[in-house]
């Protein structure tokens, strides 16, 4: 294995404006305590800084042609750190910082600019972080970055960290990407954002086409000057927005070692205790190792280090979901004492216990689709998606319902598509992990009959675009046994949006017809159970998702629930059972489909409403084969699970989420007596490696009796 396919622990330690700090320190010491008091094995040094107003073109180091950062004019910081580091077995990767230039040095270059659709320079009116602009990747400014990076690489390091360029929102019109444009395309770049015009659709894969070529040609300048060196960017993580900035992993990763994204923490924008894990998995998905960015701040005050628990559950997070951890850390004054103990606690462990994290294969049977193809392109075909229909909140005699108005702007239509997949991909991550069911992600690329065979259970949460090639190998998956649960407009598109006739897809989710949506509500409208159901009895009521599509399901499909007829406000009597079921069951080949017309997984991301979660899990629970092994926590437990074939040994990977109920969280609130169930005969000994105790077994039960922050468990088999 190459370093960088072992487990990697990565920081970086910035100085910020005081930059030159380093020249004072000494560099052998600095390493050593990195090594000791950290315990990482890759660091990152700043080549050209991130800092303001823009320092993307000074550098720390000696490089041809490049103007240095004041006060490293006699002082090389790459090649005099460069020994200390590999003397403590520190990989050194150098940060370039390829998006953010003061005004001043683009005024030597114009041309090289990212431009906006109304023809000016985009860091004219969106000054990047208050002040500087940006470059355009297809502009001459290229053969720069590349020349830096050749520069860069000739210190022998091991590899650079780009920390950009993205192409910006609303960009690149500039001449270099008109003139690309039309050689490809035969046309003008359009002016405007509209989802209906193929040349639009063309102008956002042209934007990610660039940006993938750019990266191709950095790390052809990389290996040119060594072939081991290693090149990554910051490539964006799972969010359905990120066409935007025309980031995707699935893009960029044959021309990258490592697929990284920022997980920031940040206390308004908290979504779930899972937010890390939430990415690390998605990063998993791709082929390349996984690293999640996490600052060690308090959020946007960078200066102060987050607090402690938090960030150890964003690093058990990250690497009990396969992915490497990385920090950066901001102490201009070098003088956050203590700080390293959190970090340390987690990354310790990790590098004392690297046999249990490597050659480990997740022992999940379900799927989870992450969609890129319809974040990118999906845009419902129902008029009343669109219509504010507000919160639903009931306060000072009020209920939010909206001002009942259609969204007709393209891109307000577009974002609230965008808000779906992401809740929809939350709510199904967030209720599967609160279930302790075990689950991988999988991306576009792997709707494939081979990739899809290696599970049971795919789940499809609105992936509403799907080309004809991966609705076919979906079918054949479920033809050849495999179980699917999908919901609303499923496959209902092509891969670039478009509208799709395909009536065998329709009865293949057992769908007869489609009548329309029913008017969408946050409040007061519901699903009743025509029969026992998982949890639910009989007659039951459930809270519907706003979203459900009125649909008629084909003969001898099963239906055990319905929709009501709709209520137009609250406080009014409820409707009677509508003929609309709102789950169809459906038995296909040696497979089976489970469909919900709602769009129930966004509505359990984005209300939390239990009954949903149940029946997300339910339902999944209904399709899987019997688990090997069955967890009993707190939902607040996240438990992962591998196995590793060499040694023939299960790891249980479990972290405590249990906190003060507010983020940052400050306390872990300890779970007592976590039960293992292990469905297999041959156990030889389990014990966890938190203090390497035997777990007793009480019934049918390992049981361990207490999980502070993180622990592993291993089950050796005979
Ligand atoms: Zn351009």
């Amino acid at each position: 294995m190459k370093w960088y396919e072992k487990p990697v622990r990565m920081m970086r330690w910035d100085y910020m404006n005081n930059i030159t700090k380093m020249r004072e320190m000494d560099l052998d010491k600095l390493a050593k305590m990195k090594k000791e008091k950290w315990h990482i094995n890759c660091e990152w040094i700043v080549g050209t800084p991130g800092i303001s107003p823009g320092g993307g073109y000074l550098t720390t180091f000696k490089a041809e042609g490049f103007q240095r950062y004041p006060g490293f004019e006699d002082f090389d910081s790459l090649r005099e750190y460069l020994p200390y580091a590999h003397k403590y077995g520190i990989k050194l990767l150098v940060y370039l910082n390829m998006h953010w230039y003061s005004y001043e040095f683009a005024k030597i270059h114009p041309d090289w600019e990212q431009t906006t659709s109304n023809g000016q320079a985009y860091g004219k009116i969106h000054p990047l972080y208050g002040n500087g602009t940006t470059f355009c990747v297809n502009s001459p400014w290229r053969d720069w970055a590349f020349k830096l990076i050749k520069e860069t690489m000739k210190a022998k390091v091991d590899g650079i960290f780009l920390d950009g360029p993205v192409v910006f929102p609303d960009c690149c019109y500039c001449q270099y990407c008109q003139e690309k444009f039309k050689k490809v395309y035969g046309k003008d770049i359009p002016g405007v954002e509209d989802w209906k015009d193929n040349l639009w659709k063309n102008f956002v894969e042209f934007r990610r086409n660039s940006l993938a070529e750019f990266l191709r040609d950095a790390q052809n300048a990389v290996k040119e000057i060594n072939p081991e060196g290693v090149i990554f960017l910051n490539a964006g993580g799972w969010q359905p927005s990120g066409w935007r900035a025309a980031r995707d992993i699935e893009k960029m990763e044959s021309y990258q070692d490592f697929n990284g994204a920022e997980e920031f923490f940040h206390s308004k924008r908290a979504r779930t205790i899972f937010d890390t894990s939430m990415m690390a998995k998605y990063l998993r998905a791709g082929e390349k190792p996984a690293v999640v960015f996490s600052d060690y701040t308090m959020g946007s005050w960078h200066y102060i280090p987050l607090e402690p628990a938090e960030m150890k559950l964003a690093l058990a997070q990250t690497i009990a979901n396969q992915a490497n951890p990385w920090f950066a850390f901001f102490d201009p004054l070098a003088k956050n004492r203590g700080a390293n103990e959190p970090v340390a606690e987690i990354l310790e462990f990790a590098e004392k216990n690297e046999e249990y994290y490597i050659k480990s294969s997740s022992v999940a049977r379900i799927a989870l689709h992450f969609s890129r193809q319809s974040s990118t392109y999906y845009l419902s075909q129902f008029d009343s998606l669109y219509k504010d229909i507000g919160t639903g909140k009931e306060e000072g005699l009020m209920v939010d319902q909206g001002t009942g108005k259609l969204v007709i702007d393209w891109r307000k239509r577009k974002s609230v598509n965008e808000f779906l997949l992401y809740n929809a991909y939350l709510g199904s991550y967030l209720s599967l992990t609160r279930g302790h069911i075990p689950f991988d992600i999988i991306l576009d690329k792997d709707l494939t009959l081979k990739k899809l065979k290696r599970y049971e259970v795919l789940i499809l949460p609105n992936s509403a675009c799907l080309s004809k090639k991966q609705r076919e190998s979906i079918k054949e998956f479920i033809g050849q046994g495999g179980k699917l649960f999908t919901s609303f407009e499923t496959g209902f598109y092509d891969e670039r949006g478009n509208l799709v006739e395909d009536k065998d897809w329709k009865n293949f989710l057992g769908v007869e017809k489609i009548e329309g949506l029913f008017p969408p509500m946050a409040g007061e409208n519901y699903i009743i159970t025509k029969e026992e159901f998982g949890r639910f009895q009989k007659n039951k009521l459930i809270e519907r998702p706003i979203l459900a599509l009125k649909v008629k399901a084909e003969n001898g499909v099963k239906t055990p629930l319905f929709f009501l007829n709709p209520i137009p406000r609250v406080y009014m009597p409820l409707g009677d059972v509508s003929s609309y079921p709102a789950l169809l069951i459906k038995k296909y080949i040696k497979g089976k489909i489970i469909y919900s017309p709602s769009l129930l997984e966004a509505f359990y991301g984005e209300y939390r409403i239990k009954s949903s979660s149940y029946l997300i899990n339910q339902i999944v629970e209904m399709l899987s084969p019997k688990k090997i092994i069955e967890v009993k926590a707190p939902p607040t437990v996240e438990v992962e699970i591998y196995y590793q074939k060499d040694s023939s040994r299960y790891i249980i990977h479990l972290i405590n989420g249990s906190g003060d109920m507010e983020r940052p969280i400050s306390n872990f609130i300890p779970v007592f007596e976590i039960k293992i169930k292990i469905n297999k005969k041959d156990v030889k000994r389990v014990f966890n490696l938190r203090d390497k105790r035997k777990l007793e077994k009480i019934n049918d039960f390992y049981v361990l009796p207490k999980l502070i922050d993180y622990d592993i468990i291993v089950i050796e088999l005979k």
